[in-house]
C-alpha cells in the first residue's frame, strides 16, 4: 500500500468540482486516511513548489493557490502514486484527454483542479508538509 499527497485546488471550489474529484478517487477504490482545509501561505507555496519557484508565472500560482483555503488529503491504495496521476491527467488540462480530471474539470496549465505527488519520494515529503503526526490514519 503507497500513500499519496493530493490538493484540491482553488478552481475546484470555484467550479464547486470537489466532490466530482473526491467521487472519482473514491470509484478508483482509493481510500481517505487524512483530510483537512489549510490556506496556504507564500512560504509554504515555496516550499512545496520550490522545483518551479524562480519561473515567471509563479507569482500568479502562488495568487491563484493562496486565493482561499485548500484541502489537502492523504490518500492510499496499492500503486496508488501513479495510478492516481494517470487519474489526474497530465498538468496542461487543455491537452488532458477527456476521462482524466483535468481534461474533464480543469481549464489551463495553472487552474487544474488537483495536485498528486509524482513519485514516492515527493509523497513522503509532501505528506509530512502538510500533515502532522495523528492526522493520518
Ligand atoms: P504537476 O502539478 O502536473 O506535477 P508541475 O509540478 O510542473 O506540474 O507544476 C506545478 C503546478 O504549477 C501545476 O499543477 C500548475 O498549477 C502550475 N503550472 C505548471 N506549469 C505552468 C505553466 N507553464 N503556466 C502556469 N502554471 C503552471
Amino acid at each position: 500500500m503507497e500513500t499519496t499527497l493530493i490538493i484540491l485546488k482553488p478552481d475546484a471550489f470555484a467550479g464547486q468540482k470537489i466532490g466530482a474529484t473526491i467521487t472519482r478517487f473514491e470509484q478508483a477504490g482509493f481510500q481517505i486516511v487524512g483530510c483537512k482545509m489549510i490556506s496556504l501561505d507564500e512560504a509554504k507555496l515555496k516550499e512545496h513548489y520550490s522545483h518551479i519557484a524562480d519561473k515567471p508565472f509563479f507569482p500568479e500560482l502562488a495568487g491563484f493557490m493562496g486565493s482561499r483555503p485548500v484541502i489537502v488529503m492523504a490518500l492510499r491504495g496499492q500503486g496508488i502514486i501513479d495510478r492516481v496521476r494517470l487519474l489526474v491527467g497530465p498538468t496542461n488540462s487543455a491537452e488532458a484527454p477527456a476521462g482524466t480530471i483535468r481534461g474533464d474539470f480543469g481549464a489551463d496549465k495553472m487552474h487544474n483542479i488537483v495536485h498528486a505527488s509524482d513519485s514516492a519520494e515527493s509523497a513522503e515529503a509532501e505528506l509530512k508538509r502538510f500533515f502532522v503526526d495523528g492526522e493520518i490514519f
